[in-house]
């Protein structure tokens, strides 16, 4: 059995070996048990269940949450040469006749079913005719009410351990917390079954967190220094924020796409499709595109507005670099947000119960942007795992956050909060600490007060990082009803009476903008002593052209690690090429001729003399 599933991952798959827990899983899945699987976006779960799909006798059946992502799958699939089909409302009457008809004759390794489709009578009746090798519950957390994305079709799956109890499950997350595992395991009956629970950590990925200070000029000039011409999610809160911040870079030449639930439905799919099968596309979404990404090569996931929990956050970013390559998550957050959140919470239909839950998980984000210290080993710490140093890739490692003493700053700011009657917000209250000369200054007959002008040695940018710092520490709080306005709390009262010292973070102001010349590295250097970026070019075109001759994206060929691989080690011959990573069987055998006539007439051009 060991020979044979490393044999289907070379031959079919092209890998030289398995990832983490795969071979384990696999082999506890051939062996007919149940299990869950928790590994991180890009831990490599599909495998897990398709190689024993395809080396378990009869037909291997996947409950997926969504289309896209199933339609894409089982493309990818068809490219290696596995024999792989789905169910779904996206398919004429005839097709699903063909569907039926191919699993039947036990002409399918993998078939792929929405799950109210699986649980319906006629696919219930049609699977009880086959010889099952596996079912494989994807995006298991699905079946928590609690989750964000809860779908209620999941909490019946339960129902075919009973109709089919002899075909093991597994069931597959890449959602870490406990309580939404001990719910996967309750809902969905499996107790008994193994668990392999892989480490959350994502090395690739480079966390960053600034301070909002012109957010669309700050995404601009990342966009530029480091993802030019590269695929990447830009988060928004609200939909308005989504449009006018995908046209405003569009008006700047960045290939971006809107996408939000007040779209239609045609025009979200189109963006959709152009974002997993384009090289390239930015797409600004609100939290709305979500699950259905499958795309392994997205750069970067930015936040122009603060996600909702660090679960949440978590997931998000999880979205970038699932192929293992580098990639950015990269945030700006300001204290309007946090008053923006905590009013839609306050706001909400849910219960006070929850409410508290909520506001407690916003305060829990807030803590992260205003660390001081390795972010990863927060963010992972948060979900039960410890980092043993600090990693070394976030921006606290890269640059060590200077602290400052800001206990005077902080009693000037408090002060100037009580003196004007704790109803102003910050931009008001900066004013007044800066002596600035407006209206609505003397109006209030606030440019007689001590305070005014107490200030001037901050900036608004400084000042602004005090604020921020001093209600994300619980010091200062945001009244969301009074629109904004900074209120002391119990804990205000000793650093206002210069009890207690305040230590804060020195945030770094954005410098100007580099000039063009210094914009051009991008964010993952290649090796520079093999790297060619005219073969690259010439490589990434054949692709597309084979992509687009298709109608699939361009990674279902190859991705770009295997084109990498071929920068690297300039195959000569079919044997040669069969021997790079991502490199199966079908796809030696389809495309080994083409890539290799790409190399060969590069090395024509390039060769000296
Ligand atoms: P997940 O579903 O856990 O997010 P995927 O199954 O999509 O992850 O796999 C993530 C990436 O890793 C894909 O690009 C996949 O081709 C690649 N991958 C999976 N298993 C291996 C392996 N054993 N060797 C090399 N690459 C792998
Ligand atoms: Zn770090």
């Amino acid at each position: 059995m060991t020979h044979d599933i490393h044999e289907v991952l070379h031959r079919v798959f092209g890998y030289p070996g398995f990832l983490g827990h795969q071979q384990a899983v696999i082999e506890h899945t051939v062996a007919g048990g149940d299990s869950l699987v928790l590994m991180p976006t890009g831990g490599g779960k599909s495998l897990c269940y398709q190689i024993p799909a395809i080396v378990r006798e009869g037909m291997g059946v996947v409950v997926s949450p969504l289309i896209a992502l199933m339609r894409d799958q089982v493309e990818g699939l068809r490219q290696a040469g596995v024999r792989a089909a789905c169910l779904n409302s996206t398919l004429t009457w005839r097709e699903v006749q063909e569907v039926e008809a191919a699993a039947l004759s036990g002409a399918l390794d993998l078939l792929y079913v929405a799950p109210e489709r699986l649980l319906g009578e006629r696919t219930l009746e049609l699977l009880s005719r086959i010889r099952l090798a596996l079912f494989a519950i994807d995006e298991a957390h699905c079946v928590s009410q609690w989750g964000h994305d809860f779908r209620p079709e999941y909490l019946q799956l339960s129902a075919l351990h009973d109709r089919f109890p002899a075909v093991p499950r597994i069931a597959l997350t890449a959602t870490a917390d406990e309580p939404t595992r001990r719910e996967i395991v309750r809902r969905l009956g499996l107790g008994r079954a193994a668990r392999f629970v892989s480490g959350f950590d994502r090395p690739n990925i480079r966390y960053a967190v600034v301070p909002k200070n012109r957010a669309r000029q700050q995404l601009l000039r990342f966009l530029e220094e480091r993802h030019r011409g590269h695929a990447g999610i830009v988060y928004c809160l609200s939909r308005r924020r989504v449009d006018d911040t995908a046209a405003w870079l569009r008006g700047e030449g960045i290939d971006a796409l809107p996408y939000h639930a007040g779209l239609s439905g045609e025009t979200r799919q189109r963006h959709q499709d152009r974002f997993q099968r384009e090289e390239g596309v930015v797409m600004v979404a609100t939290v709305a595109f979500g699950m259905g990404i499958d795309k392994p090569d997205v750069r970067f996931v930015a936040h122009l507005d603060l996600p909702k929990s660090i679960e949440a956050y978590y997931q998000e970013t999880g979205r970038a670099g699932r192929d293992g390559e580098p990639a950015d998550a990269w945030m700006v957050y300001g204290l309007q947000e946090v008053v923006t959140l905590r009013h839609m919470v306050e706001n909400s239909e849910a219960g006070e119960a929850r409410k508290r839950v909520e506001l407690r998980k916003l305060d829990a984000m807030l803590g992260y942007c205003e660390l001081a210290t390795c972010r990863r080993r927060t963010l992972l710490s948060y979900f039960g795992e410890d980092l043993p140093e600090d990693c070394g890739n976030c921006d606290n490692c890269l640059t060590p956050v200077t602290t400052w003493d800001a206990t005077e700053a902080a009693r000037k700011a408090m002060s100037c909060v009580s003196r004007t009657g704790q109803r102003f917000g910050a931009a008001y209250l900066i004013d007044v600490l800066r002596g600035r000369d407006t209206e609505r200054i003397r109006r209030f007959g606030h440019d007689r007060l001590p305070t005014y002008g107490v200030g001037a040695d901050l900036g608004p940018f400084e000042w602004r990082s005090v604020f921020r710092q001093l209600v994300a520490r619980g010091l200062l709080s945001v009244d969301v009803e009074g629109y904004g306005s900074i209120r002391l709390t119990g804990d205000s009262r000793p650093v206002l009476r210069g009890d207690v010292e305040v230590l804060m973070r020195r945030d770094v102001r954005p410098t100007p903008r580099k000039s063009r010349r210094q914009r051009g590295e991008t964010g993952s250097p290649p090796d520079p002593a093999t790297w060619d970026e005219a073969l690259w070019e010439a490589l990434r075109k054949r692709r597309t052209e084979l992509a687009s001759a298709q109608g699939v994206p361009p990674y279902v060929i190859f991705h770009d690690s295997t084109l990498r691989e071929m920068i690297a080690h300039r195959p000569r011959t079919p044997d040669d090429f069969s021997r790079l990573s991502g490199v199966g069987d079908t796809k030696l055998h389809r495309y080994g001729a083409d890539f290799l006539g790409v190399i060969a007439a590069h090395e024509g051009d390039s060769a000296p003399g």
